[in-house]
């Protein structure tokens, strides 16, 4: 059977000294995993279509669940990412959570759209590189149905307050006014400064082609990192080598 579809190559390993196996984000498909023969000669026709983060259309032959590239035509490739170590880096972290959190064979609405959005962002450089981590976090995390209720406060439902506290465990927010009586105590609190609460907010509730433009300051962007990656970790349950890769490597 021939598939034919649009996917982002999200891992590559070498299978001897001309062929590759191939990790392909795609909607229909979540994450294939595919063999591409012959793809590191220099004559292969495909060679450009299949490095690490090239969106491409893939024409695959499936046996079983087993997936063969036959063809591939280039859509787009980041080449920016993979001139700078820090930058590919946090790529490769973004490549191993979404590897890790979606199954194979089963659709994997908004991946494809959202990892294509943060890869152009990783590549034209816009924002600081802690930014766009920050965002990749916090956004996936509403792609896999972990959404933090960052509305109201979760007892009185006071949309703003002066002080508001994000509860980790409960991913909810609880005002200055409930935290003293706040009947869940021993659970991870923390508190939000204002204008991080509403970069949050604006990053969950805004559509995907306008995650990557909230307005943060440096000192809160320094905050913000930390509270997504723990978020996200805490989601999942686990932590990343690629990440402790970024964090080696950055500047
Ligand atoms: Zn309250």
């Amino acid at each position: 059977m021939l598939v034919t579809v649009e996917g982002i190559v999200i891992g590559r390993r070498s299978i001897g000294e001309t062929s590759c196996f191939i990790d392909v984000l795609t909607d229909e498909y979540g994450v294939i995993e595919a063999v591409a023969h012959g793809v590191k000669k220099l004559t292969s026709r495909n060679a450009g279509s299949v490095n690490l983060f090239s969106y491409s259309k893939f024409c695959f032959s499936k046996t079983g669940l087993r997936y063969t590239l036959n063809s591939a035509e280039p859509k787009y490739s980041f080449h920016g990412i993979s001139t700078d170590l820090e930058y590919l880096a946090l790529a490769a972290y973004f490549a191993e959570v979404i590897k890790f959190s979606s199954a194979s064979e089963q659709e994997a609405g908004g991946f494809l759209r959202f990892m294509a959005i943060t890869l152009y962002e990783l590549d034209k450089k816009r924002c600081p590189l802690e930014y766009i981590k920050s965002v990749f976090e916090l956004y996936i995390s509403v792609l896999l149905g972990f959404t933090p209720d960052l509305r109201a406060c979760c007892v009185c439902g006071r949309y703003e307050h002066e002080k508001m506290f994000f509860d980790y465990d409960d991913a909810c927010i609880v005002c200055g006014e409930c935290i003293d009586d706040y009947e869940y105590q021993q659970h991870d609190i923390f508190a939000l400064p204002p204008g991080l609460l509403y970069a949050m907010r604006y990053i969950i509730y805004s559509p995907v082609d306008k995650i990557y433009k909230a307005d943060i300051s440096e000192e809160d962007l320094r905050v913000l990192s930390g509270i997504t990656e723990k978020y996200l970790l805490k989601q999942l349950d686990r932590n990343f080598k690629s990440l402790d890769y970024y964090k080696s490597v950055k500047l």
